[in-house]
């Protein structure tokens, strides 16, 4: 692909994103791929072809009119599935006959031709990248508890009494679930003595609700209730009222009968709103865990295990510590980022043949970093900063005093609130003593006039955003 497309991309994700919203965005079109643009028509790709029919069905012609407001010659949009990476590791011994009897119908069946273990692959479990193991997964302040849980139900054995029954753990978008799911399903499968199986949500709706048309739900069921773990990963997608009365008997039958059941999901239990109460209490019932946002230093293990893992097949690959440093400062928002970054630099020295400089990283990664979601000031923040550099008190700022040594720092803090926060002017005038919308109108102009003639006043404003941005 070349610059200009990436280039135009990031355009039209932006678009989309304040299109759509922060939330819907990352919902749906947060994987979704460009894979090339041709005369007329965009290709596009997304991991998973239930992401794929419900952006058809509900997203379609945003996605072709953010597109077209970039390049109006566009009329079509082509979305497809990005095959998943399949495991290429043999199977470590055959089928049990206890499994062969229980063999559940064909079209339970995965795909994959090369499966991680007869037992996941029979099942119809999901993909599973083998990247994706608790060797590869790094810990840091905010995942230690769910990495511990997550590997105590990994080294359960069969029988044992369950601590956590369900595991739920929650977080946002690429800081690691994923990761982690499937780190629990290669080290619970690896002994062959219990049987772990990964599903998607998605999976798990299209697994039941193909079954139910070809009334074979009753092989499902016996299948799922066969397993030792079950493990559901985006657990938020999970739709529909059939499909969640049998997400609800299949989760009952499991805990019942003491198997082991381990969730992700993007949002707490009590936030999964299409749910519901008897599903979300039982889930609420064992161990919920939060994932936070990847801390800087667990950015750089992240980055490093990354190029770690790239060196196994390109062992000339090297990236210098100062760009490692540089990317885990710059790339803050998820582990997805990071993972893209790596990938981009060893692309780039691969086909250009050249080693990895700072220079280099800068440029090529440029569109990952997100200058405006690292931190979301608020207006109280505003208004202690100000306060403190004009020695001001914050009921100064916010009373209806007139005096000039309050006048100005109000105007500031106004003028910063408008710029440095998504909030309204009526909305301002709420938050600083209940004033008029045009009384921050006005502060805003006056300041903005100043700032352009001022320089002492400038670099008043620009350090007073700095203290903010850090
Ligand atoms: P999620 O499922 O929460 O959206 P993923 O598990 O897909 O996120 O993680 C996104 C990327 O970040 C993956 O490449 C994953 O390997 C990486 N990643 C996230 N957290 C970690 C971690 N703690 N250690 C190593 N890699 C991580
Ligand atoms: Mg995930």
């Amino acid at each position: 692909m070349t610059t200009s497309e990436q280039d135009r991309w990031s355009r039209v994700k932006s678009r989309l994103r304040s299109n759509v919203g922060e939330d819907v965005y990352t919902s749906w079109f947060a994987r979704m791929d460009l894979e090339g643009v041709q005369d007329e028509s965009v290709r596009l790709s997304v991991p998973t072809r239930f992401l794929k029919s419900w952006i058809q069905a509900h997203y379609a012609e945003r996605v072709l009119s953010c597109w077209q407001a970039e390049m109006p010659e566009v009329h079509r949009i082509d979305l497809t599935v990005r095959s998943a990476v399949r495991p290429v590791v043999q199977a470590k011994e055959a089928p049990a006959p206890a499994e062969t009897r229980r063999a559940p119908a064909p079209e339970l069946r995965s795909t994959a031709t090369a499966p991680v273990s007869a037992n996941h692959d029979a099942l119809g479990g999901s993909p599973l990248d083998p990247r994706l193991t608790f060797a590869s997964f790094v810990v840091g302040r905010s995942n230690t508890l769910a990495h511990a849980a997550a590997r105590q139900v990994a080294e359960g054995r069969r029988g044992d009494p369950v601590m956590f029954n369900p595991l739920y753990i929650h977080a946002g978008v690429g800081l690691g679930k994923t990761h982690l799911l499937q780190a629990v399903t290669w080290a619970g499968n690896s002994g062959n003595e219990r049987k772990v199986l990964y599903l998607t949500a998605e999976k798990f709706m299209y697994g039941f609700v193909a079954a139910l048309k070809t009334q074979t739900a009753l092989a499902f069921k016996e299948a799922l209730r066969g397993i030792d773990v079950l493990v559901i990963d985006d657990l938020q997608f999970l739709q529909g009222k059939s499909t969640q009365a049998e997400f609800c008997h299949t989760l009952n039958a499991l805990i019942d009968a003491g198997r082991q059941v381990v969730i992700a999901a993007d949002r707490p239990p009590s936030d999964l709103e299409s749910l519901d109460d008897r599903v979300r209490s039982r889930l609420a019932g064992g161990l919920v865990v939060e994932m936070g946002s990847l801390g800087e230093e667990l950015r750089l293990g992240i980055l490093k295990s990354r190029v770690a893992a790239a060196r196994t097949h390109h062992a000339t690959f090297d990236v210098p510590e100062e760009v490692l440093n540089y990317l885990s400062r710059t790339i803050t928002h998820n582990g997805r980022d990071l993972e893209g970054a790596i990938n981009r630099l060893l692309a780039h020295s691969k086909l250009n043949n050249q080693p990895v400089t700072l220079e280099m990283a800068e440029r090529e990664v440029r569109d990952l970093i997100r200058p405006s979601e690292p931190k979301r000031i608020k207006i109280e923040d505003i208004q202690r900063v100000v306060a403190r550099q004009y020695n001001v008190s914050r009921s100064d700022l916010l009373s209806s005093r007139r005096t000039a040594n309050v006048v100005r720092p109000r105007q500031v803090a106004m003028y910063l609130a408008k710029t440095l926060t998504l909030r309204s002017l009526p909305e301002i005038g709420r938050r600083f003593g209940g004033r008029d919308h045009t009384t921050v109108l006005h502060a805003v102009r006056k300041i903005e006039a100043l700032v352009s003639k001022d320089n002492a006043l400038s670099e008043e404003v620009e350090s007073l955003k700095r203290q903010l941005q850090e």
